[in-house]
């Protein structure tokens, strides 16, 4: 083991504040009121993170029609839930506490007001997705379009006004360039008034753009459903790194390849916990002898308040 391979730790990583609040709101909810807790979705795309709530007590659901016992809590996930949902909850006399992220609430709001404005709004974000489900769900279907890529922006024929909101955990690259599209197409195009490509993806993605062609490879920790660890390996695609993967715990490490480089960089999505990041060089380091360089792009001081039915 004479060979060392550098990693480069690209910061910040991991968890952002939104999952930070999300996973104390369902542990301080099993506190207060006893488990077993209900949570509809995963709470955050992370399955480490779920099997350990399900460990001290939460029971996750699809859908309320799932919940056998209806006396008892349901969390509404991080990603945010169409306005039906906390209707049929309440229909349904359900306790709810919501831990969709103030940031996803924020474009909630937004589409909401540009809807009430007369807007005809664009949704830039991914199809099926929980967050583009909830945003849809905040105004009449015939007022919001769901555009995913350039070729989407040709086909659209809406009548103006026009206005956009976007999924919080897009790539900033991919999604200025159709909104580019965007204004060509609407003159008077109106976009939101704060940025709704949250914080935590520009960062964790300008770390990865920043570092990732001087890297052989490149790992994002992160599980196959979370929207913002995808994002970060095409940004590092992008970026010059062409042999750039996402790992999760399902995976094998590929060593034989790993211990052929010199230089990999090493980056995790916003619902991976730093716990899989220490075991994935704890298992790199039993076949090769490593240093480790962190890539400080930004220090994140985000935090944010729990829900009133928690304090
Ligand atoms: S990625 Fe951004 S929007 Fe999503 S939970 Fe984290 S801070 Fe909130």
């Amino acid at each position: 083991m004479s060979k060392e391979l550098k990693i480069l730790l690209a910061s910040p990583r991991g968890f952002c504040a939104g999952v930070v609040r999300a996973i104390d709101i369902v542990e301080k909810s099993i506190e207060k009121f006893g488990a077993p807790i209900y949570v509809r979705h995963e709470i955050v795309h992370n399955k480490q993170v779920v099997e350990n709530l399900k460990k001290k007590g939460a029971i996750f659901v699809d859908e309320l029609d799932q919940i056998k016992d209806s006396s008892r809590p349901v969390i509404f996930s991080a990603h945010g839930v169409p306005k039906s949902v906390p209707e049929e909850a309440a229909d349904r006399k359900m306790f709810y506490v919501d831990a969709t992220c103030p940031l996803v609430t924020k474009v909630h709001r937004e589409a909401e007001r540009l809807n009430k404005n007369g807007y005809k709004i664009i949704l830039i974000g991914h199809k099926d997705h929980p967050e583009v489900i909830g945003t849809m769900g905040q105004i009449p279907k015939k007022n919001i379009t769901l555009i995913e890529t350039i070729e989407d922006v040709k086909k659209l024929n809406l009548q103006e006004p026009v206005a956009y909101v976007t999924q919080t955990t897009l790539s900033v690259d991919d999604t200025k360039d159709i909104i580019e599209l965007l204004e060509k197409k609407y003159k008077n195009l109106k976009s939101p008034i704060k940025e709704d490509i949250c914080y935590a993806t520009t960062n964790r993605q300008s770390a990865v753009k920043q570092i990732a062609s001087q890297c052989e490879m490149f790992f994002v920790i992160g599980s196959e459903n979370s929207s913002n660890s995808k994002r970060l390996v095409e940004v590092a695609k992008k970026a010059g790194c062409k042999k750039s993967y996402l790992f999760n715990s399902n995976n094998q490490l590929p060593f034989r390849e790993i211990v052929k480089c010199n230089k990999i960089g090493l980056t995790s999505g916003a619902s991976a916990p730093e716990k899989l990041v220490q075991d994935f060089i704890y298992g790199i380091k039993k076949y090769v002898n490593v240093s480790i360089e962190e890539f400080v792009s930004t220090k994140e001081s985000v935090t944010f308040k729990l829900p009133v039915q928690l304090n």
